[in-house]
């Protein structure tokens, strides 16, 4: 890390980093030469190994229980963050989760607590870091393609979650311009982790439908990540950035 990469000097938090696309983004953001802060439900020993990742490679890392579902452990991982990295600049909304099912069989319980992971910990993380971000600020929420292209059945929920990332994404551009911070979406599509492995039950019906002929890989996702988080992307809010090798193309 040199102090010509991008991030030299800010601060991230990034929801579930403890594996999977959210580990990427921790690691390509401090890579870039941020301190970064991971949040983490279920792995600590995951959560673990990501801080020790960055630590080896000479960056600065904490990772902090916190699940994206109770409102009250998310706005202290905020405040955490701020006290601990000096501030927060960049916010990344990575924790999700998919408990899919035909409609009418899914569980009200389950359909709760994906709005709370996937919708009311998006807001209260965001609610709670912009009240600590000065201008140059940075959010980046994890769509998904879903949002733009249903391709399978069982997902109406989960897609119902991003669908509600989607409108709060644009209209938080509006209100957080004037304070000099941007606000954008990544939409993944298929991409290699333990929720969507490439060699799945999901991979046998969206495969075939991926324009360059592979799914993604979790550190392609941080690549666009990285670059929202970046000053090039200065001019850039309000936008949803498709990664998803052509799938909804
Ligand atoms: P994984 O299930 O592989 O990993 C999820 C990560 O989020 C883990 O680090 C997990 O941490 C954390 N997490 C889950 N629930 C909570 C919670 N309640 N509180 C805090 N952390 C939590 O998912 P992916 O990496 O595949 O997905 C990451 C994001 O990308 C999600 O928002 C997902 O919807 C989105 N996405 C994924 C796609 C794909 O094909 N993989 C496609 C489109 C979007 P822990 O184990 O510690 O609980």
């Amino acid at each position: 890390m040199s102090n010509n990469s991008p991030l030299t000097g800010k601060t991230a938090l990034v929801t579930g980093g403890s594996r999977s696309i959210g580990a990427a983004i921790a690691k390509r953001l401090a890579a870039d030469g941020a301190a970064v802060a991971i949040t983490y439900n279920g792995s600590p020993d995951k959560a673990g190994e990501v801080v020790a990742a960055i630590e080896a490679a000479g960056g600065r890392a904490l990772a902090i229980q916190a699940d994206a579902g109770n409102a009250d452990a998310v706005r202290a991982a905020v405040g955490q963050t701020v006290a601990q990295l000096g501030g927060i600049d960049i916010l990344v909304n990575n924790a999700g989760i998919a408990i899919n099912g035909p409609v009418e069989e899914i569980a009200f319980a389950d359909y709760e607590r994906m709005i709370a992971v996937n919708v009311t910990g998006v807001f209260v993380a965001t609610q709670e870091a912009v009240r600590n971000m000065k201008a140059g600020g940075r959010i980046i929420h994890i769509g998904s393609s879903m949002a733009r292209y249903a391709a399978f059945p069982t997902a109406s929920v989960y897609t119902l979650t991003k669908g509600a990332v989607a409108g709060f994404n644009r209209s938080l551009a509006r209100d957080l311009g004037p304070k000099g911070i941007t606000v954008n979406t990544v939409l993944p599509g298929p991409t290699n982790t333990d929720m969507n492995p490439k060699d799945g039950p999901v991979a046998a019906i969206v495969g075939p439908g991926m324009a360059i002929g592979r799914y993604g890989e979790p550190e392609e996702i941080a690549a666009a990540v990285a670059f929202l988080a970046s000053p090039d992307a200065a001019f850039i809010t309000g936008a949803e950035l498709m990664a998803d090798g052509g799938f909804t193309a």
